[in-house]
């Protein structure tokens, strides 16, 4: 039978998984949500014998029903090849006593490569199967990172253009040259005059513009966008946890059928939930570990069951992450409220109104798959150094954040249970603060402090220290074309998108 996908508010209008791709958000502003949970269809003990692409097969079937067989592996064939610098797509390491899924070997060394490669041709495959002819036009404000991996995912991609808008001087400048050295014909990048904030609500007032979208559509183009929210990115990410389980049982870790545990860098909550949908289909998870940077939001929610905004937004190492609304939260809320959408609609509106909300004891009780870690600067800073100085492996902050966060469970919890740290991003993406920790308790040797130096000699003093190949990602825009310099002011958005198609 098919799964369906309705809205977490109460828009009850059933909608296939292609139609809810397409269409990303519900209209009553809820997520879309599957209406029951699919079963893996292979058994344990089979898995160690699939591939990324097939673990990613059996997955996505299950939750994407209305795309045939082949249409579906001819999007993760598309998307899970030789653009990964690793033949594994998603390898696991041990280092030391801990394991690091590594998501970090696509395009732009980020987990977001894992969704964005396979959401656009999900979205093109959709359209098609709609009947809906015309050409998608993705508009996306990017603090830096979602940006250039949407680039990439949507480059070249027949049938689609995307537009990518971030601040200009807001964003590092590796973001910034990956970003505009970027060749796909289809593509276009603009750097705004004021901050992420400006760029994003530019972005939303030309989604919102009516006459806007009535023009366009004259010429045969329709707005969409790559939000983390659309189930075309949710669905892929729940095929790495699967598959990293089947890794432990191939390496002699375990043994099919135990648990383990997930520690997830939590910004928006759709990586984390990805893992409790993995778990909900069937797989032996025990705990979901939310790791949180300073920004720590959802480790008191976790705590208290309060959800709890009204607090200062803190600029971390881990920017990523730093995020006060967790819009992927909604979804889990929704079911631990017994799947009801008038009481997750009426905990949101409270977000949306008093900036919190808290939920019932009742529903406190369904979050025990779930705790809630989080790291300090300089947690963050010591256990990249620590980790580096006993193993020689280096990681980014983010996956310190959970490195940490999976010390501090392993000490408490005292349950013997091997968890996986889930590693979002490459040491080479955020070479600066991954240079200052190892650095940090050199002193004097360290003649230049990070600040000082061109992120290129930092990138080649890494790869010397981490005895890590630098990612073609980087070596690319080390002398890269620039491609793209349009910059326009905040008012100036719309005609920017306007006169780019017309
Ligand atoms: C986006 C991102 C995260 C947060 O993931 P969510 O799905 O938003 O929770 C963590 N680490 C890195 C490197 C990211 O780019």
């Amino acid at each position: 039978m098919d799964i369906i996908y309705r809205s977490t508010r109460g828009d009850s209008k059933p909608y296939t998984a292609s139609q809810a791709v397409i269409k990303g958000l519900c209209d009553d502003g809820g997520l879309f949500v599957p209406d029951r949970f699919p079963k893996l269809g292979v058994e344990l003990d089979r898995l160690p014998g699939l591939s990324y692409r097939e673990t990613a097969y059996e997955v996505m079937k299950e939750f994407l029903t209305d795309y045939t067989r082949e249409e579906l592996l001819d999007c993760i064939n598309r998307a899970y090849d030789g653009k990964f610098d690793d033949e594994e797509i998603a390898p696991l390491v041990k280092k030391g006593d801990q394991f690091f899924l590594e998501l970090f070997h696509g395009r732009t060394i980020a987990f977001k490569d894992m969704a964005l490669s396979i959401l656009p041709h999900l979205l093109t495959t959709a359209m098609k199967k709609n009947k809906v002819d015309k050409e998608v036009v993705i508009l996306t404000a990017t603090s830096g990172d979602t940006g250039k991996a949407a680039l990439a995912g949507f480059a070249d991609v027949p049938g689609t253009r995307i537009i990518v808008f971030y601040p200009k001087g807001g964003v590092s400048r590796i973001q910034e040259l990956q970003m505009v050295t970027e060749k796909g014909k289809n593509t276009k990048v603009v750097g705004v005059r004021g901050n992420f904030d400006d760029c994003q609500t530019g972005v939303k007032n030309i989604f919102n513009d009516e006459a806007l979208k009535e023009e366009l559509d004259k010429f045969g183009y329709v707005f969409s966008s790559a939000n983390s929210i659309n189930i075309g990115r949710l669905i892929p990410q729940v095929a790495y946890y699967v598959y990293a389980y089947g890794r432990m049982i191939k390496s002699g870790e375990i043994k099919a059928g135990e648990s383990i545990d997930f520690v997830v860098p939590t910004g928006n909550f759709g990586n984390i939930l990805a893992g409790y949908y993995a778990k909900k289909m069937g797989l032996p998870v025990n705990r979901l570990i939310c790791a949180s940077n300073e920004n720590r939001v959802l480790y008191d929610f976790f705590r208290t069951g309060c959800y709890d905004r009204n607090r200062e937004f803190i600029l971390t190492s881990s920017p990523s992450m730093d995020i006060l609304i967790s819009s992927n939260l909604e979804r889990l809320i929704y079911l631990i409220c017994g799947s009801d959408p008038k009481a997750n609609a009426g905990l949101m509106e409270s977000l949306r109104r008093d900036g919190k909300y808290e939920i019932s004891r009742e529903m406190a009780g369904e979050l025990k798959d779930f705790c809630g870690y989080y790291a300090g600067e300089d947690e963050v800073f010591a256990t990249i150094r620590d980790l580096y100085e006993k193993t020689g492996y280096v990681i980014d902050t983010h996956t310190a954040v959970a490195a940490a966060a999976d010390r501090k469970h392993k000490a408490e919890a005292g349950d013997g249970i091997k968890s996986v740290i889930v590693s979002t991003a490459s040491p080479y993406k955020f070479t600066g603060n991954v240079m200052k920790a190892i650095l940090s308790n050199k002193g004097a040797d360290a003649i230049k402090s990070p600040e000082e130096k061109d992120d290129f000699e930092l990138v080649d003093e890494l790869s010397v220290l981490s005895k890590v190949k630098i990612p073609p990602a980087v070596e690319e825009i080390r002398n890269a074309k620039i491609l793209h310099d349009t910059v326009c002011d905040v008012k100036d958005m719309k005609e920017t998108v306007r006169s780019s198609l017309l």
